[in-house]
């Protein structure tokens, strides 16, 4: 039986937030997870021809936030980098965002809004902010890809995750202060964040928990459904599966990271990932060939390959009786996107988990209610 005073289940961004600032303070950390590698899904790895790959898909790092910008500065230096993202359309790459000038080529200066009024679902949201032609070419398809259901069943709030332009402007977020990937990848910044705390890797917790015990505190970073067994039933999720492709006399394919596919004519897969683009150039430049990869989104059942939580009123209330039970549990604080079901960016995570370790500094006693902390 292993003893320690917190234990962290989870070395992802949550987790390894925590216990750098548990550890900071002088307090007795350990850190598990069921995979080989530490960092959870920001991990990165290098294919062998030398191209760094996200291996959980594209991560942009950027906040506005000074504070996080130094805390991940402590750990690795970054190259700036700005994702600029294009569709296909019509067999032709389009800006996205949608550029203001495509929207007036498409359909002229002056266009109605179809849909006037609240929004009962996802479709009617969209056609209140486009014309149903933009709707069409951009939207509705990619989400029917990347949430497996009609557009017309999935919540109008997903829509406030749109950027619909006036104009031109093709960086994805121009108004974040600080952007950027580290110089020593994702894998090195997190091994950098974790340094000198010890680390147990391939240590499924779940499946271990007589083993280990915590002290004062247990974060949990894993499916919140999971640690409950399951028995209120399953929350869904929408996971990736990743094909890749390595092309050793093609410099670059395509004119930029990511282009999306959001259309079924398309092919099966969501976006296409070109990484040398998201490499410090200087080192992408003697590289030889180039790696694509397709990701084609499906439903997993295995818990590891969860990655976006399901955008609907079922899942949120099935994830609040859950949620109502980790409440209730002494010494127990379940949290991060799998903890609370919620997409976070990751300056999302690392503040909310910032601010959860204060909290655990201030008292370890206080715990649970994920929900009261102050917004991020
Ligand atoms: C496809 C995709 C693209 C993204 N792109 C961006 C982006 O461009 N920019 C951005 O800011 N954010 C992006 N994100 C969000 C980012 O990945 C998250 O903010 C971040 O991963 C959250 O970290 P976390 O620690 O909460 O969760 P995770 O990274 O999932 O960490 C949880 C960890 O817990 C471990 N674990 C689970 N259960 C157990 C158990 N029983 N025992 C032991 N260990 C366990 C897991 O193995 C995992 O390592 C993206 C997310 C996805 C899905």
């Amino acid at each position: 039986m292993i003893n320690v005073d917190y234990l962290i289940v989870g070395s992802g961004l949550t987790g390894a937030v925590i216990a750098r600032a548990l550890a900071d303070a002088g307090r007795e950390v350990l850190v598990v997870d069921r995979r080989s590698h530490m960092g959870g899904n920001v991990h990165d790895h290098a294919h062998p021809s030398g191209i760094r790959i996200h291996t959980y898909g594209p991560h942009y790092f950027r906040t506005s936030s000074d504070r996080i910008w130094e805390f991940v500065n402590r750990f690795s230096p970054f190259y700036r980098y700005e994702a600029a993202l294009l569709s296909e359309v019509e067999g032709e790459l389009a800006q996205w965002p949608i550029a203001g000038s495509f929207i007036k080529k498409l359909v002229g200066e002056r266009w109605e809004p179809e849909f006037k009024g609240q929004p009962a679902n996802f479709e009617e949201a969209a056609l209140g902010l486009m014309p149903r032609r933009v709707y069409e070419l951009f939207i509705k398809e990619y989400n029917e890809k990347q949430w497996g259901v009609p557009s017309n069943t999935l919540a109008a709030r997903l829509c406030t995750r749109f950027d619909v332009r006036l104009d031109d402007e093709p960086r994805l977020k121009p108004d974040c202060k600080h952007q950027g990937i580290p110089e020593l990848g994702y894998a090195g910044l997190m091994e950098g964040m974790l340094r000198g705390i010890p680390v147990l890797l391939n240590f499924d917790y779940l499946k271990h928990r007589d083993s280990v015990r915590a002290r004062r505190l247990t974060v949990f970073t894993g499916p919140i459904d999971e640690f409950f067994g399951f028995d209120l039933g399953r929350l869904h999720y929408r996971g990736q599966r990743r094909v890749h492709e390595y092309l050793p006399e093609v410099d670059r394919a395509q004119p930029c990271g990511q282009v999306n596919n959001p259309t079924h004519a398309g092919g099966p897969h969501i976006r296409t990932l070109e990484w040398k683009h998201m490499m410090r150039p200087d080192l992408a430049a003697r590289i030889r060939g180039t790696v694509l990869t397709r990701e084609i989104t499906y439903s997993p059942d295995e818990p590891s390959a969860y990655e976006y939580p399901f955008p609907d009123d079922h899942n949120q209330r099935l994830y609040q009786r859950y949620r109502e039970r980790a409440d209730a549990l002494a010494n127990v604080l379940l949290c991060g996107r799998l903890g609370e079901y919620r997409y976070f960016d990751m300056d999302q995570a690392i503040a909310r988990a910032m601010v959860l370790a204060e909290r655990v500094l201030a008292d370890a006693s206080v715990v649970g209610n994920v929900d009261a902390l102050p917004a991020v």
